[in-house]
């Protein structure tokens, strides 16, 4: 079966524990303001113009972002780095975009990592049907889940679509306790609202338990250079880049409900 993918990083730290290969599957069903990989959104590849000069001349070139790919080249891929997996306890994490869209290929792949013995954690924003989500449930051994903003009408504001869905999966992936981190995206003045976080507190804090720790991303004004490459407008170009100090009240209040926190993935 083939899948389609925008990168493969190796050696990620962030994504999982130990060393791990991250793999982004291309194609995310939200539009978030904020969005570091934008060029992930649209689940075909897509081709952009690069425009350069060079000692007075202009030169054009075509980049595409996205390519197709086969469980058996990916597995390929992924085996090159087992023993750094192996020997510190890492594994593979499938991201995105959000990997979820292109379930069949997801699940044929965390078969193929459980039968070789690798660790794997699936990245994602559970916006999708139960029953998908319960397949994939059984293959993996850890979901690490975005939550965003509670407030609905927000969420779509800024996400383009509903929560509910993404906090009803959450609900249903905590009764089957397979371990799940919990990663909220720190936006200033979006997700930090004081009302975002007493929400998301106390919704965490209602299942029982099952939450294994809260990862929180702190907001980098980094991408204005991929929007620009893309020729799409970053709604989030003015916002700061918030520091680590800028969360640690955030942390204790996450703390003080009973919720180990890490400040970064
Ligand atoms: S869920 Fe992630 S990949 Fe999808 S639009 Fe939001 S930030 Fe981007």
């Amino acid at each position: 079966m083939n899948g389609i993918i925008f990168d493969i990083k190796r050696f990620a730290v962030h994504d999982g524990p130990g060393i791990r290969t991250t793999v982004f599957f291309k194609g995310c069903p939200l539009k978030c303001q904020w969005c570091h990989n934008p060029e992930s959104i649209d689940r075909a590849p897509i081709c952009i113009k690069k425009t350069s000069r060079l000692n007075g001349r202009e030169f054009t070139d075509q980049e595409v972002i996205g390519y197709e790919i086969s469980t058996e080249e990916l597995l390929y891929e992924l085996q090159k780095e087992l023993v750094f997996m192996e020997e510190s306890s890492g594994g593979v994490t499938f991201s995105g975009g959000e990997p979820l869209m292109q379930h069949e290929f997801l699940l044929e792949m965390l078969q193929l990592c459980r039968q070789t013995g690798m660790h794997t954690a699936v990245d994602t924003t559970l916006f999708s049907s139960w029953e998908v989500v319960s397949r994939i449930a059984q293959m993996t051994n850890l979901f690490l889940v975005d939550l965003k903003l509670m407030d609905d009408s927000l969420h779509e504001k800024y996400t383009g679509v509903s929560n509910k869905v993404i906090l009803e999966n959450i609900r249903k992936v905590a009764g089957l306790t397979i371990p799940m981190r919990i990663r909220i995206p720190m936006i200033p003045e979006v997700t930090t609202t004081p009302e975002n976080i007493r929400q998301s507190i106390a919704f965490l804090s209602a299942l029982n338990g099952w939450i294994e720790a809260v990862d929180l991303l702190p907001f980098h004004n980094t991408a204005n250079e991929k929007y620009n490459r893309f020729h799409m407008k970053n709604q989030f170009s003015d916002k700061h880049s918030m520091k680590k100090e800028e969360l640690s009240s955030l942390k204790e209040q996450f703390e003080k409900a009973g919720f180990p926190v890490k400040i970064g993935g």
